[in-house]
């Protein structure tokens, strides 16, 4: 039994009653929806994972973002600890320098806190190694209310879990051009997924 499982929660997608593209940008003339490129990042991230031997599940089909949680915490019963990966790439906001990553982590959980502060540290090193133009910083960030409301509706319902621990990725927003054009690619996608594997399977 492994120690540590990644489950991964890509956002948006189907929702009820309705498909949710998320967040819409534009690159290269083409349209850019955050609903498909954070599921092509989650697939990306379970392809790294696997070659690196960390148990890795994506959840994103389910309407409501408690059922895609349970079914997270279904695939790894029995792991000791369970990360819940919420993925996003939001607008962000124009022209106010939002070249940057966010990670956002539950106030209340220490775990959260050092895992989402992992991630932070993980991914710029690894976008350097595959030549992707890193984004200044990768800022991580307790959802407090009632400034994060949206984030911690999300990480809140994994409080009742005491063995998993949910964190909320932003690598990138739609609305800088560097990071429409990071989400746009699939290069990009896959050394961010480098990064988040490393944070986990990398040794001790
Ligand atoms: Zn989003």
């Amino acid at each position: 039994m492994p120690d540590l499982a990644l489950a991964l929660i890509p956002g948006h997608g189907n929702r009820p009653g309705r498909y949710d593209p998320g967040a819409v940008g534009t690159h290269a003339g083409l349209r850019v929806e955050e609903a498909g490129r954070v599921r092509m990042l989650a697939l990306y991230i379970a392809e790294a994972a696997r070659a690196a031997g960390l148990p890795c599940t994506r959840h994103g089909e389910e309407t409501q973002y408690r059922d895609r949680q349970a079914a997270a915490l279904t695939a790894h019963a029995g792991t000791p600890t369970i990360v819940l990966l919420h993925l996003h790439f939001n607008a962000g906001l124009a022209g106010r320098g939002s070249d940057y990553g966010l990670v956002l982590h539950d106030p209340r959980s220490s775990s959260g806190a050092a895992t989402a502060r992992k991630l932070a540290a993980s991914i710029p090193a690894a976008m350097a190694a595959r030549g992707i133009p890193a984004f200044r910083s990768q800022r991580v960030t307790a959802a407090v209310r009632p400034t994060w409301d949206r984030a911690a509706n999300l990480l809140e319902p994994a409080w009742a879990v005491p063995n998993a621990h949910a964190v909320l990725l932003e690598p990138a927003f739609l609305a800088h051009p560097a990071g429409v054009a990071a989400v746009a690619d699939d290069a990009a996608l896959a050394a961010l997924a480098a990064g988040i594997v490393a944070a986990f399977a990398a040794p001790a």
